[in-house]
């Protein structure tokens, strides 16, 4: 039967297996099994912004194929990009989609690759990080005020991101400088100073904090709201992340400038040194 309760995710807590009962279970139009648990360790893409990946492992032993965010109404089930609704619409209940190619029933076992998930977690506080060093050192380029991040910084981050990628380790920011981001007040000449340099000051900074790093929840539902707070700093994210600073190792930025049909494209690649 199809839940009517959001799956209770165990990921925002670092875990990496569950013993969880098997809610519903349907054959997709490709042929592959799509399965719904009570509570699942599985971290599932979000397609409505799909920036951490779905983790990897195995239920009851078989491999999970993907895990991908769903909902239903009770009726039918939504997968990703197919969903009609937001995450909170009354009636509605957000669950992980785990794909897998036989059926299966009753209790089973979850497991979640442990080092695969570490290094995506270490990959998104890293992003983090670097979109905090990012805005910093673009902070001299606004002309006007707008929204702030986390730590205070214009937050060019945000307005201006196109795509975020989490890779092992690190992750990849796709932003477009174009004229409504002129418009708002951004001045593109503060890319002619040495921004990469700049921002990899910053990034060294919030690296010699040693802070801690935890997820804040307000439930323990896929749906309900999330934060990853670092030390001082507090940002809306559902993913997955390290338990400290000090698990990144030493980290860099590479920006890359590029065309993007017109307008000045920015690459930002952070990775292990
Ligand atoms: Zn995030």
């Amino acid at each position: 039967m199809l839940p009517s309760e959001d799956t209770i995710v165990t990921y925002p807590d670092g875990d990496t297996a569950s013993t969880s009962a098997v809610l519903h279970t349907e054959t997709l139009h490709d042929g592959r099994i799509a399965v719904l648990l009570d509570r699942s360790a599985f971290h599932p893409v979000d397609h409505t912004w799909p920036d951490q990946g779905a983790d990897r492992g195995t239920l009851d032993g078989q491999p999970v194929l993907d895990a991908i965010v769903g909902a239903t109404d009770g009726a039918q089930l939504f997968v990703g990009r197919d969903i009609p609704v937001r995450k909170g619409e009354a009636g509605w209940a957000f669950v992980v989609v785990h794909i897998v190619e036989h059926p299966v029933s009753g209790t089973v076992e979850v497991v979640v690759d442990a080092d695969y998930r570490r290094a995506l977690s270490a990959g998104h506080t890293a992003c983090h990080l670097a979109s905090l060093a990012l805005n910093h050192a673009l902070a001299a380029g606004w002309s006007k005020e707008v929204a702030t991040d986390a730590a205070g910084s214009p937050n060019f981050d945000a307005l201006a991101i196109e795509t975020s990628t989490i890779v092992p380790d690190g992750s990849v920011d796709v932003y477009r400088i174009g004229k409504s981001l002129r418009k708002k007040g951004f001045v593109t000449a503060v890319l002619d100073a040495d921004v990469e340099a700049a921002a990899n000051a910053r990034l060294a900074e919030l690296l010699a904090t040693h802070a801690t790093v935890r997820i804040e929840r307000e439930g323990p539902g896929l749906a309900d709201r999330r934060f990853w707070v670092c030390g001082e700093y507090r940002i809306p994210c559902g993913g997955t992340h390290a338990s400290s600073v000090d698990d990144l190792g030493a980290l860099a930025i590479a920006l890359e400038r590029t065309d993007d049909d017109g307008a000045i494209g920015l690459v930002m690649t952070t990775s292990r040194r």
